[in-house]
């Protein structure tokens, strides 16, 4: 088991799906965990309430990470509480299936605020902390989209290619610092994101996929923990895809 011991980790978007399985696998290895969501506060108890049950400890903060202010404010929270922050997850996420041309303006704004300027937001707001402490880890959740781009997911293609040269910049900027930046591309993972799937849609999708499967939100967390941890204390700026050999 890699420990996370004494470490303190932000999550954001953990009320549900990739980030709610994140936070519990580094709450698992020892970290005590915070779980940033926007709006479903039933869902976020639940994540609260599966780390308490590990035995680890957890708070929950709610806010929009495309609000500078509020992601500013959700460092400070963290750090008046808990005295640091060792490890910031940029997981919240949304995406939009459609056509290129049949998007507004309005929805394309949503989708870079959330995932790109979400991801810089929080990163801002942590660095200064994490330079004081002479150490940390960030790691982004980006796509297997972000590499090779995907039909009817343009605009979170590029959200998710420019977090991908986000993290490889900011990663050489921040090496010297003792801060790690890495991200991980996952494939298709067994999510509310992918509800809007009908049964052969489904189906069709798992025979593109080598391993026969959908990744479980656990497989992304025990990856994250890794990166998160001091076993993979010389590997920065990189892009990890798990994708079940999906690419
Ligand atoms: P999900 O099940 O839809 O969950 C999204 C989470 O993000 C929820 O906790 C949601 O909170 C939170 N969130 C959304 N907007 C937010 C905001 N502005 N501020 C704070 N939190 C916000 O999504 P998922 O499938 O777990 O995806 C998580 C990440 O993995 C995303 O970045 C996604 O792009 C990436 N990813 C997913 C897959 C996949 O197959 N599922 C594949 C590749 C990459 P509330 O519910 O409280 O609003």
């Amino acid at each position: 088991m890699m420990s996370l011991e004494g470490k303190v980790a932000i999550v954001t978007g953990a009320s549900r799906g990739i980030g709610k399985g994140i936070a519990i696998q580094l709450a698992k290895a020892g970290a005590c965990v915070v779980i940033n969501y926007r709006s479903n506060d039933e869902e976020a108890e639940k994540t609260y309430q599966e780390i308490k049950k590990i035995g680890a400890y957890a708070l929950k903060i709610k806010g929009d990470v495309s609000d500078y202010e509020f992601s500013k404010q959700m460092i400070k929270t963290t750090v008046d509480k808990l005295g640091k922050v060792d490890i910031l997850i940029n997981n919240a996420g949304i995406s939009k299936i459609g056509l290129f041309m049949d998007a507004t303006p309005a929805e394309w704004n949503n989708i870079l605020d959330v995932n790109l300027k979400g991801t810089i937001n929080c990163s801002h707001s942590v660095v200064r902390q994490m330079i004081k402490q002479k150490s940390g880890s960030i790691i982004n959740i980006s796509s297997m989209w972000g590499a090779v781009g995907a039909s009817c997911e343009v605009i979170y293609s590029a959200s998710k290619g420019a977090i991908n040269s986000f993290t490889k910049a900011l990663a050489k900027e921040l090496a010297p610092s003792n801060i790690r930046v890495n991200a991980i591309a996952p494939g298709v993972i067994d999510t509310e994101m992918n509800g809007w799937l009908s049964s052969d849609e489904r189906k069709s999708l798992i025979d593109e996929i080598p391993m026969m499967k959908f990744g479980e939100v656990s497989d992304v967390g025990m990856l994250v923990t890794f990166l998160a941890s001091e076993n993979s204390k010389y590997i920065t700026g990189q892009v990890i895809t798990i994708d079940g050999g999906m690419l």
